[in-house]
């Protein structure tokens, strides 16, 4: 089994110029790793911990992760799944959003994978596109093509594409329109099978732990109410807390503070039932990062 330098750095592999770098960076630096100017090389030194960013071309990220030429990458659970690399996904995280989707040109009468058997499918993702058209046993001729996959019906290329969307904005200028769903995908962690040292292991660790509580504070806000003392046992049904709010009594006599943590996706629901059970000058506030 080959062993890893212990003294090397631990080198995470991110996306040099696309969609996925500054969501990633900004994540690292949301976490705490602080970095020298970026733009300006390809592998940058952390400053404040011992880990070193090795930014390539998203293709290139899942081979280096299994090769152990790097620990940890950022990359596009697409991206993975059409390299079939031997990695392990340590979690998903939710930017990056989008799927791998089969379009045809409006108004061809083609409906469903299966009016497609016999004909040309252009794409950048031959595996995955093989694999479901094979799946439900339809024969099509697949194209690879590098990129511009839209404007290959046009160029009558090919009868189909199979490509990646998220607003669908791409395929509705190039008169495509979806007709069946691949691949669902997020931007992932990967970390490579390759054996790692003790200090790089806990690292990652770390790392995971500082990505768990920074989705979780931007999952939740912190939220401040005045409230008649009387009305507490009320409000504290409808607040769906982590823990139990903090009340603290006010210089007004009967009259408390309550501050908690919901889930942002609970607010609006919340602070109208909040409101309506007596709690005024009801605060939100944005949570940098939690521990919980
Ligand atoms: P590179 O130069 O690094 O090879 P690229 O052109 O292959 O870049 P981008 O277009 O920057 O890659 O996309 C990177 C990743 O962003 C995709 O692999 C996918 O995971 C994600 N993504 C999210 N939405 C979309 C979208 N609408 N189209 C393409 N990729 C998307
Ligand atoms: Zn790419």
């Amino acid at each position: 089994m080959r062993t890893l330098d212990s003294n090397t750095s631990l080198r995470i592999a991110v996306q040099k110029s696309g969609r996925l770098t500054d969501k990633t960076l900004n994540l690292l630096e949301g976490i705490g790793l602080k970095f020298d100017d970026y733009k300006r090389s390809l592998l940058v030194k952390c400053l404040n911990f011992d880990v070193e960013l090795l930014l390539i071309r998203d293709d290139d990220i899942p081979e280096y992760v299994e090769d152990g030429v790097c620990d940890l990458g950022f990359v596009g659970g697409n991206t993975v799944a059409e390299d079939e690399a031997d990695v392990t996904i340590l979690r998903g995280l939710n930017y990056g959003v989008c799927r791998l989707s089969i379009a045809v040109p409006k108004n061809e009468n083609i409906n469903k994978p299966e009016d497609l058997a016999g004909k040309k499918i252009a794409t950048s993702y031959p595996v995955l596109t093989r694999k479901f058209f094979e799946s439900k046993g339809i024969d099509v001729n697949i194209v690879t093509l590098s990129g511009s996959v839209e404007i290959a019906p046009r160029l009558e290329i090919a009868d189909a594409i199979s490509d990646l969307v998220s607003t669908g904005g791409t395929l509705k200028a190039n008169g495509l329109i979806e007709i069946d769903k691949i691949f669902d995908s997020e931007t992932q962690l990967i970390q490579t099978n390759k054996p790692l040292s003790e200090g790089k292991q806990q690292l990652i660790e770390k790392i995971l732990q500082r990505i768990e509580g920074h989705k979780k504070a931007a999952e939740s806000r912190y939220i401040m109410m005045n409230a008649p003392q009387e009305s507490v046992p009320e409000i504290k049904k409808i607040i769906p807390s982590l823990k139990s709010p903090t009340v603290m009594p006010l210089a007004d006599n009967g009259m408390v503070a309550i501050h908690t943590v919901i889930p942002l996706s609970t607010f609006w629901d919340v602070m109208e039932n909040l409101k309506e059970a007596g709690a005024t000058g009801i605060v939100m506030l944005p949570i940098e990062s939690m521990i919980v």
